[in-house]
């Protein structure tokens, strides 16, 4: 028998986001629900229909949700926290309640899936939790693609002991007896499955890539025992995927029927571990050979030789050949990019192309010496090795430049007095995060222009007249620290994306980001440099309409890095520190047009942590490195702000104090105070905002609470340093909230300033 392929997931979005579309038609109740449910359920059976016409021998359900597939899980086990549980509504109606939060109560908890840009819902267990199966919606989704189409799908999970790691509501000693009462549940989900006819049915436990200790180990085997023991017709197989597995011979010993690994992301781990210990004889080897995550092409002859060093250990009938992960990190296909050069696009793969690579492979591997195969094969293969001998990819000597300053001149204390002299801020100052909402109007404007049906006067004169009226708005609402709200930027990286050397920008290259958010990342394919001022107008033009300092706002070098699909020839450290340099001279640019506070934005500085705790202090090392060296050369009067969202801090808190950032603002309002205990054991003496309300809920912030919230943190923090902010962006609101919001939030804060 020969190779079979597999696929573990398919982006949601849709070729032309249409799943967006149609999620967000429902929320401004455009949809009825019966309308909705009939739309995804045609976007949904398209996306097996395109897998079974790209011949995925093992096509994936359950990967397709409304919002995210932990969320989905979450409530597939009754985990909702008891305030969206205590009056019986609609199934959806709750979903969307835990996603985005409602009358009932605040949205949960939500994070970054692993190192991605993907955030999914943490589930919440809390003590009354029953213990239950409410819909097993993966056996409706297998049932469906059985009915409609007549596809044998492969039925994928989260995996119970990643489901359970990524939860929170319980403390580490509570993992055993939690688990005892999930593993049930899962048992029931996946014997529904397997009578319903699933020859295979994955498990993701994307969480056996991280650092683990012997006691996971151990809870780990003892979940996996138990399946076997209750379910042992079923065939399981364990998907593990972003990096290599630590515990090699532990994990593939267990009793399962199948372990999928990650062959792009392990550094050449777990190959090493394949052919050092073997693989069982009686198990399926998923093997992860084309990149999940990043968007060229693959070269396939490489990668037919690492197949043939597998098939050396594992024979070619136990071999799935499969993308290293979901495909929900990537674009959905390259159909609609008609304006990028054809030397780029020779060197791009989206979904769509990476499983006509799949094909492409198993073909040549199952025919080697079939001549249409043979050839196809190579006429592949002859586009990547142009793409990689095109000029652009040469690379630029980075060595000479070691000798850029990274440390500013003066000390924070130094900083610190000088600036009080200059700015004359008030207690507890008041400022945004920079943008401001990005209404129907702002788009529709910003879409005439680039198609050219604007001149960029007329473009001009809309975005200053936007920055006029919100300087206006802000300053009647009594905000200190203002800012021009972002209005000329479809997006924070795509914006710089499109003005720096070195980077593409692409048409349809969509990827979700959370919920119906979905982001454009920029190409990264050849040497970044600085070209000409980039914010430098808009910002000018805000500061000349008003006494009160605005602040200049930039993405920072590992956020442009972290959102961007970045070349995989050369090094991340080597392409941010480009970055880095290209900033410098706009920094040097708003400085030189009078603009002397400058906030950096460096959102997803964390998330390019990665999952393996000895490789962690490398990157934050060098990350440091990267925003200090974009920052360090102002003078030191002029204030440097940065911005972080949605993340943990309390294990990266020292290179957070290492920035050396003036003023940090940070998120703490969706975290629930988890931040604020953070403070309690970590001193910060530097400027700090924290947010003081979530502004990706509609609901409008009340008084009180943000009173609450900031008279909280200024039990751990000091005083004098603090700033109120909310904890992010508001382009995604509208007008009426967000001014709304802010108002409460100044009444707020001045109410801390006179009982203080
Ligand atoms: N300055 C950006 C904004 O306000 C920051 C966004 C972010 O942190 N993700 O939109
Ligand atoms: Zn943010």
């Amino acid at each position: 028998m020969a190779l079979r392929t597999s696929q573990l997931g398919y982006p949601r979005i849709g070729e032309q986001r249409e799943w967006k579309r149609t999620l967000e038609a429902y929320w401004k109740g455009e949809r009825s629900k019966e309308r909705f449910y009939e739309e995804m359920k045609q976007i949904r059976l398209s996306h097996l229909q395109k897998q079974r016409d790209a011949h995925v021998d093992y096509i994936p359900v359950g990967d397709f949700s409304f919002y995210d597939h932990v969320l989905d899980t979450a409530l597939m086990f009754n985990v909702i926290p008891e305030r969206f549980a205590k009056s019986p509504a609609d199934p959806l109606d709750t979903y969307f309640a835990m996603a985005r939060g409602s009358d009932d109560g605040e949205a949960c908890e939500m994070t970054k899936w692993f190192d991605t840009n993907y955030h999914y819902i943490v589930p919440e267990f809390h003590r009354s939790w029953v213990p239950k199966v409410t819909t097993n919606y993966i056996l409706q989704a297998y049932e469906e693609a059985k009915k409609e189409l007549g596809i044998e799908a492969k039925p994928v999970l989260v995996g119970p002991f990643t489901f359970l790691k990524l939860s929170k509501g319980y403390t580490d000693n509570e993992f055993p007896q939690l688990a005892e009462k999930l593993v049930p549940l899962y048992e029931q989900v996946i014997s529904e499955l397997y009578h319903a006819g699933a020859s295979l049915i994955q498990l993701d436990e994307p969480s056996l890539v991280t650092t683990l200790s012997e006691g996971d180990i151990e809870q780990l085997k003892g979940i996996y025992r138990e399946l076997a023991e209750k379910l042992p017709e079923v065939s399981l197989l364990l998907q593990t995927y972003f990096g290599s597995i630590d515990h090699f011979e532990q994990i593939v010993s267990l009793p399962v029927k199948g372990i999928g690994l990650d062959f792009i992301h392990d550094k050449g781990v777990n190959l090493q571990a394949i052919k050092a210990h073997g693989f069982p004889e009686d198990k399926l080897l998923g093997a992860g050979i084309i990149d999940g995550r990043n968007i060229w092409k693959t070269d396939v002859r490489d990668t037919l030789s690492l197949l043939t060093e597998l098939q050396e250990v594992v024979p070619s009938e136990h071999l799935l050949v499969q993308p290293s992960s979901s495909l929900l990190h990537v674009p959905v296909t390259l159909k609609y990019e008609t304006k990028l050069d054809q030397e780029l696009l020779n060197g791009l793969a989206y979904a769509e192309e990476k499983l006509y690579e799949l094909h492409l492979l198993k073909t040549i591997s199952n025919h080697p010496t079939d001549e249409a195969a043979k050839q196809t094969f190579e006429e592949y293969q002859q586009s990547v090795d142009t793409f990689k001998q095109a000029p652009f990819r040469k690379l630029t000597d980075i060595s000479t430049d070691s000798d850029l300053p990274t440390e500013r001149t003066h000390t924070y204390e130094e900083r610190q007095g000088l600036q009080e002299k200059k700015w004359h801020l008030p207690f507890l100052p008041t400022t945004t995060i920079g943008s401001f909402p990005q209404t129907s109007d702002v788009k529709r404007t910003r879409t005439e222009w680039r198609r050219g049906e604007l001149d960029d006067d007329t473009y001009d004169t809309f975005v200053k007249g936007k920055i006029e009226k919100w300087i206006t708005i802000q300053e009647e609402v009594g905000l200190d620290v203002l800012v021009h709200g972002e209005f000329e930027r479809n997006d924070m990286v795509e914006y710089f994306g499109e003005k720096l050397n070195g980077f593409a920008v692409t048409q349809n290259g969509w990827v979700q980001s959370y919920g119906s958010r979905c982001v454009k990342p920029p190409v990264v394919y050849g040497n970044v440099s600085f070209e000409k001022p980039m914010t430098v107008k808009e910002t000018e033009f805000a500061q000349s309409l008003t006494k009160k300092p605005v602040k200049g706002m930039l993405t920072g070098p590992v956020t442009i890095l972290n959102w961007s699909f970045v070349r995989n020839d050369i090094p991340n450290r080597d392409v941010t520190r480009q970055i880095a340099k290209a900033l410098v001279e706009e920094v040097k640019a708003l400085e030189q047009a009078g603009i002397e506070m400058i906030q950096m934005d460096e959102p997803a500085l964390r998330e390019g942590l990665p999952l393996k705790k000895h490789e962690q202090q490398t990157y934050l090392d060098w990350a440091v490195e990267a925003f200090r060296l974009a920052t360090a050369q102002v003078k030191p009067t002029t204030q440097i702000h940065t911005h972080m969202c949605y993340c943990e801090f309390h294990d990266i808190i020292d290179s957070i104090k290492a920035l050396d950032a003036d003023v940090i603002s940070i998120e703490t309002s969706r975290s629930h105070g988890e931040l604020i205990e953070t403070f309690k054991t970590n001193v910060y003496d530097k400027g700090i905002g924290l947010g003081v309300y979530d502004i990706h809920s509609p609901q409008i912030p009340n008084v009180e609470k943000m009173l609450n919230v900031i008279k909280q943190a200024l039990n751990v923090l000091p005083a004098q340093a603090f700033w109120v902010n909310p904890d992010c962006g508001l382009k995604t609101r509208t007008e009426e909230q967000t001014i709304a919001a802010l108002k409460n939030m100044v009444t707020a804060t001045k109410k801390v300033r006179e009982e203080w």
